[in-house]
């Protein structure tokens, strides 16, 4: 049989495609144990090699190759960015479910929004419901032109917006992927448009390594229950992180002071508070193996509500640190 049937390319190329979208390798095993191979059959063992490496696809001299996976791709809409926000382990994403192979956690897309929520923590958890109905007002933003220069930043490269809220960089920018924990924000980004929306913790973020080349996190780390662990997470999957860091000032007792004039004043605004002195930036970006490359003050003044009014002189000091990093 062996010798009247011999390998068929176009069959093989079928066949090995159909593993290669799968997330299979036993097309590699099949043509390794054959002694009676040519270019033809090699390009789909190289194919699903690259697929699995998360290279690109050099298809050699195959154009049969080349036209399966051109059409499989379009048919499938296949995404190859995500993984799974628990065990990294990467996910092959149809154009409406994923499911992780390893955890065998699914994640589905409805509303042309992506949900990868995987919310392990309790402190995270508890706080994503004031998020939500927060979020069922207007939350707004600046108005002095930053969110227009961060979205110039994102232009033309691979961006992920970290906790984007209600997509008020995205507006400016279409192509980033904005992600955010409340589905109230997002519905609402989604409504004006937007369609690169994920709905996940930034503390366990759904994408491969190496997916962007930059991220953006535009004053949330401080409302964060763990920075380091969402630091981590940006460091793994992009290389340049853009940070807008609400500061706390380098006193002794600041935290407590802090404490006593938010809540004498009554001025908490969200769920977890925590603004972070320069020196706990730096030790958790050096921690992620970063490279602070610029540090400096983004000129929005410190608003204490009545404070001000109280001492002007608050006005003059900016309330947080622009940071860019990148990975060593
Ligand atoms: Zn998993």
């Amino acid at each position: 049989m062996n010798t009247l049937i011999p390998l068929d390319k176009s069959w093989l190329t079928r066949v090995g495609a159909l593993d290669v979208i799968n997330g299979y390798s036993d097309i590699e095993k099949f043509i390794a144990n054959q002694k009676d191979t040519n270019d033809d059959i090699l390009a789909i063992r190289n194919a699903s090699i690259s697929w699995r490496n998360n290279e690109e696809i050099n298809v050699g001299e195959s154009a049969t190759l080349y036209r399966i996976l051109k059409f499989a791709s379009w048919k499938f809409k296949l995404n190859k960015i995500f993984a799974c926000p628990k065990c990294k382990r990467e996910i092959l994403a149809s154009e409406i479910s994923a499911k992780c192979q390893n955890c065998k956690l699914s994640f589905k897309k409805r509303g042309g929004i992506w949900n990868f929520l995987y919310l392990p923590n309790r402190i995270t958890s508890k706080s994503l419901k004031s998020y939500d109905s927060m979020h069922k007002i207007d939350f707004g933003g600046p108005i002095d032109g930053s969110y227009e220069i961060l979205s110039s930043i994102a232009r033309g490269n691979k961006t992920v917006d970290i906790a984007c809220g209600e997509g008020l960089i995205e507006r400016l920018s279409p192509d980033i992927v904005g992600v955010e924990f409340s589905i109230n924000a997002l519905n609402k980004a989604r409504a004006k448009g937007i369609k690169n929306l994920v709905l996940a913790d930034a503390h366990y973020l759904p994408f491969r390594e190496n997916s962007f080349d930059v991220a953006i996190s535009s004053g949330n780390l401080e409302h964060f229950a763990d920075p380091k662990l969402a630091i981590d997470e940006m460091a793994r999957i992009s290389k340049i992180q853009v940070l807008i860091v609400h500061r706390e000032f380098d006193l002794p007792f600041i935290r407590t002071l802090r404490k006593i004039m938010t809540n004498l004043l009554n001025i908490k605004h969200q769920p977890i508070e925590r603004p972070l002195k320069w020196s706990e930036i730096e030790t958790i970006l050096k921690k992620a193996n970063l490279d602070i490359v610029f540090k400096g003050f983004w000129t929005l003044p410190v608003n204490y509500g009545r404070v001000i009014k109280l001492l002007p002189v608050f006005n003059n000091i900016p309330s947080c640190f622009f940071v860019i990093s990148i990975k060593k």
